[in-house]
């Protein structure tokens, strides 16, 4: 559910028409309705109200300060996974004691940085990263709250590339190796152990997947506690799907009641990470139609759209081979072809979508590339030095922009020419 809709056969975001908004900031154009995003974090969140939880949203899948500061607002907390992503969580107002940090590859810098922040929790992804820690808590006189991310080897059944549960991928560590990590790490003086988590990757439309890491982490937190650990959060990290096309994701108030059954009555605060599925669906890539052309030349002749947005714009079809629903911002009667959109990036990689029936295009129109909210601005690049696009937030009858359209100015600031004699 989500607040883009045609009326007079205009495409609406809210109560805007979105041709009125890029008729004043050009495209190509991120788009996002509050509603939409307040809505879905409340559906999210309110469906684990029944039971000790924190939401803590996945800043890399949208992470402009506006988007998050709302979320603060509502009480959410964050999972970040960079130093980049906690000054933009505590721009934005989020409480550090809401603010867990995961990601394999942590430096000192970003260590020391969310030592400082005094954030609630650290996902420790490898022994060498407990070490790291251990020394830097020590360096500064604190203790570092940790919890093992730990591998359960689940196939969440997604895309390759999004897949992170398996023993196969880079992430967590696997469950016996866990087991020495913590019984070290208890040992540690500057290491205070608070929880266990894990995430097994990301646009699972299956609640079994979650279910079957669920259990085995319960096992393993029953594992610690005859060792005399106690665990006092468990994170079950984030990766709930949504619909792009025909996808049948269970709603999140289902995949609460499957998860709050088989934690009812263990003595620990739920951890979610949900990215996704809080603002896929609420945000939207508006793009101008350039130019059409017909490639006649092949067996078969082939029609193509070339807008200007591009992978560079949203990387999403082009790395995983994505599916985003394209709708024209008004609608006609035209005759349907069957046409590639592509961008203006010089790489065969830079499409759209692909064989995809649309009402006959034509130059100057307006098309919505729809559920871009997620890993959409944010997986965003200067590629062919475009300078990336503007973020737009609408609230009622209200156009909020987010962040300004990058200039050429933006594209090379830092970058320094030589002294030349
Ligand atoms: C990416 C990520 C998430 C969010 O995944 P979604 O599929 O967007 O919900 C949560 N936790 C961790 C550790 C992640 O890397």
């Amino acid at each position: 559910m989500h607040h883009f809709h045609y009326k007079n056969n205009q495409l609406y975001c809210e109560n805007v028409p979105v041709a009125e908004i890029t008729a004043r900031t050009g495209t190509p154009l991120y788009l996002y309705s509050r509603a939409t995003l307040r809505r879905h974090f409340q559906a999210f969140d309110t469906g684990f109200s029944d039971i000790d939880h924190l939401t803590c949203f996945a800043v890399k899948a949208c992470s402009n300060v506006a988007i998050l500061q709302q979320f603060a607002t509502m009480g959410a907390g964050a999972d970040i996974v960079s130093g980049g992503e906690l000054f933009r969580a505590l721009k934005a107002g989020i409480d550090p004691k809401k603010i867990i940090y995961s990601g394999v590859g942590k430096t000192e810098a970003e260590i020391r940085e969310a030592l400082f922040a005094d954030i609630l929790l650290f996902n420790v992804e490898s022994p060498q990263e407990l070490d790291r820690l251990q020394k830097l808590a020590a360096e500064l006189g604190t203790t570092a709250p940790v919890s093992f991310r730990i591998n359960p080897d689940v196939d969440p059944k997604t895309h390759a590339y999004i897949s992170t549960g398996l023993a196969k991928n880079k992430f967590g560590i696997p469950v016996d190796e866990a087991l020495e990590e913590y019984v070290r790490a208890h040992g540690m003086d500057n290491i205070e152990i608070l929880g266990v988590s894990c995430h097994i990757g990301s646009q699972l439309t299956e609640i079994d997947p979650f279910l079957e890491a669920l259990n085995k982490v319960k096992a393993f937190i029953g594992r610690l506690q005859d060792r005399g650990i106690t665990i006092r959060y468990l994170d079950l990290g984030g990766g709930l799907g949504i619909t792009y096309n025909d996808e049948e994701p269970p709603p999140p108030q289902a995949y609460a009641e499957a998860l709050i059954k088989e934690i009812q009555g263990m003595d620990c605060t739920l951890i979610l990470e949900p990215g996704r599925v809080i603002v896929g669906n609420a945000g939207i890539l508006l793009t101008e139609v350039q130019y059409t052309k017909v490639n006649s030349g092949g067996a078969k002749e082939k029609r193509f759209v070339i807008v200007d947005a591009a992978m560079n714009d949203l990387t999403r079809p082009t790395l995983y081979g994505a599916y985003h629903e394209i709708q024209p911002a008004r609608q006609t009667d035209a005759p349907l072809q069957v046409v590639d959109v592509v961008g203006p990036i010089c790489e065969t990689g830079d499409f759209l979508a692909r064989d995809r029936e649309l009402p006959r295009m034509r130059q100057g129109d307006l098309l919505a590339i729809m559920s871009c909210g997620a890993y959409g601005f944010t997986m965003s690049s200067n590629y062919n030095s475009r300078p990336r696009a503007a973020e737009v937030l609408v609230d009622g009858d209200e156009v909020h922009v987010i962040r300004r359209r990058e200039d050429y100015d933006d594209l090379i600031r830092g970058e320094a020419l030589l002294k030349l004699p």
